[in-house]
């Protein structure tokens, strides 16, 4: 059986292979969690913001997009938090050299010391007991498994404790006590725990001017706070509206592993929805409903997706959720969906000293509204996509073929135009229909190879539709079209490309399913 982590080397792999993504400044031995998209992984990723904004910016008359820069004003940045606390508590291993995330190491303890044990206790159990097994009971009954609970909330209560408290020395007893080992050289030998802030900072202007200190920005959601009222005032907007961005965002991230799941330079697509105060639960209730749509409209096996309701809430959360997607690496955080109060406004207004209240007409009244966010890692979803896309298959002549299954309409190319062979006019009929339809869809022309390898080729990128023009087509203007996941074949009239193409690769229908 081939583990989830050989799956996840392979998509890596094959993301390097076929143009997907590349290590950066790989000649150079690469940038650690710095990555560069190829000629297919930005076309991917480009089709996944379109899905993103279409179903934000298009389908919604109450949310406008923008585009705001990467450098803010410093004091941006003492008004969010970020400066005083947007901090990760780092610990060394003084034997191998490594870093790590204090609180990641305690996380993994709890996996994989505690978690793992009570799983395996129900393993035994139900192969023992069979159909009659009851897991519910058997988990609140046997003293093994109770033990093992205890266990973890006493860990996740000094954890909590610690985080809360900033207590750096109490999270390296917590480390000590719990015999947490690196594992890389296997000793206990750690460094204190010291809080490390994750912003990059550079200067602006050049030091006879007097160099200025300025941050790249660790999320995108403040360009949205800060021009809020820009927004609302020329676009004419009433309460509840929502403000939708797509950009760059920085994080000097500790532990930077997992390919594009965790980088240093990311994308993430957010959007703030301001509403009246008091009315926050009900917009969070409905966005997070609406969210989980958009992941499932995509149309990927069930399953996949779970809400992960926070407990811990951040200091300017009233509720927070994320969506986690079933990663070849485990469940893992896709998406977060924060009430975070009036907090960022409030502070803007505190440390700008402008007024940043909306004027209510319907109620006649001054406020500063309170905010709903959705925020996805646009990197994140690639990954989720591609992984999930990456397919096997053993095929009936004993064949082997690798197929990325993606949703047609988020494929870098829609349709790949081959002529059969090289000669008899056959390029030229070919390329007379990439000329006709590649006004409405991403095409590709392929000579090279035997016509069996070029569709390999086009299934490892994910292309839907292969249409192969032989001596037939000459004579009768019919063409055959390959589907790529069933790999049937069927004669087409070249006329008729057109309607057949557009219904089936066309984003359209995704989003009728979100309106
Ligand atoms: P994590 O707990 O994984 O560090 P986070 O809770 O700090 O994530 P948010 O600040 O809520 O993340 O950011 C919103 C989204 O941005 C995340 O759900 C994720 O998809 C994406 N994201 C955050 N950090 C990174 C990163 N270093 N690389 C890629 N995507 C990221």
């Amino acid at each position: 059986m081939v583990t989830q982590e050989e799956v996840f080397k392979k998509v890596t792999a094959h993301a390097k292979e076929f143009g997907f993504v590349f290590q950066s400044s790989e000649i150079y031995d690469g940038l650690s969690a710095v990555y560069d998209y190829g000629q297919n992984g930005s076309a991917l990723k480009k089709n996944i913001k379109d899905y993103w904004w279409n179903s934000m910016v298009r389908m919604n008359e109450n949310i406008l997009g923008i585009d705001a820069a990467i450098f803010m004003h410093p004091t941006t940045w003492k008004a969010s938090g970020h400066v005083d606390a947007f901090n990760d508590p780092l610990v060394d291993n003084k034997d191998s050299k490594k870093r790590y995330r204090a609180d990641v190491l305690v996380e993994e303890y709890i996996a994989n010391k505690l978690e793992s044990k009570i799983e395996k206790e129900i393993k035994k159990a139900s192969k023992r007991f069979g159909d009659s097994f009851n897991e519910t009971q058997f988990k609140s009954t046997n003293p093994r498994v109770l033990g093992y609970q205890e266990k973890i909330q006493q860990v996740e209560s000094r954890l909590k404790e610690v985080q809360e408290n900033e207590d750096m020395a109490g999270f390296k007893q917590l480390i000590e006590d719990l015999d947490i080992a690196c594992p890389i050289s296997g000793s206990k030998n750690w460094t204190d725990v010291r809080q490390f802030n994750l912003m990059f900072s550079t200067e602006v202007g050049s030091t006879s001017e007097g160099a200025n200190t300025v941050f790249l920005r660790p999320e995108t959601a403040q360009g949205i706070f800060v021009n809020y009222l820009n927004v609302q005032k020329t676009g004419g907007m009433k309460i509840p509206f929502g403000i939708a961005q797509i950009g760059k965002a920085f994080r000097n991230e500790i532990v930077a592993r997992q390919f594009i799941f965790r980088m240093r330079e990311f994308e993430q697509m957010e959007m703030q929805f301001f509403v009246r105060p008091g009315e926050q639960e009900k917009w969070y209730d409905y966005w997070k409903e609406l969210r989980m749509k958009w992941h499932m409209a995509i149309g990927f096996p069930e399953g996949h997706h779970k809400f992960h309701n926070h407990l811990k809430l951040a200091h300017y959360a009233d509720a927070a959720a994320d969506i986690e997607f079933k990663f070849p690496f485990g469940f893992k955080e896709l998406e977060g969906i924060h009430s975070r109060t009036d907090f960022d406004l409030k502070n803007h207004e505190k440390y700008s000293k402008k007024k940043l209240r909306y004027f209510d007409p319907e109620i006649n009244e001054s406020y500063i509204p309170y905010v709903v966010e959705t925020s996805i890692g646009l990197d994140r979803m690639f990954l989720a996509i591609l992984s999930t896309a990456y397919t096997e298959e053993r095929l009936e002549d004993g064949t082997e073929r690798v197929v990325l299954k993606l949703p047609p309409f988020l494929a870098p190319y829609k349709v790949a135009v081959l002529p059969l062979i090289n000669k008899d006019g056959l390029p030229e009929k070919a390329n007379e229909i990439v000329k006709d339809l590649k006004f409405d869809f991403e095409c590709i022309y392929d000579e090279k190879n035997k016509i069996g390898k070029r569709y390999r080729k086009q299934d490892a990128i994910g292309t839907p539709f292969c249409i192969t023009v032989d001596h037939q087509t000459l004579e009768d203007d019919t063409v055959t079209l390959r589907e790529r996941d069933s790999m049937n074949q069927k004669r087409i009239e070249i006329q008729n490309l057109l309607k057949i193409l557009s219904e089936s690769v066309s984003m359209k229908s995704v989003l009728k399913k979100l309106c």
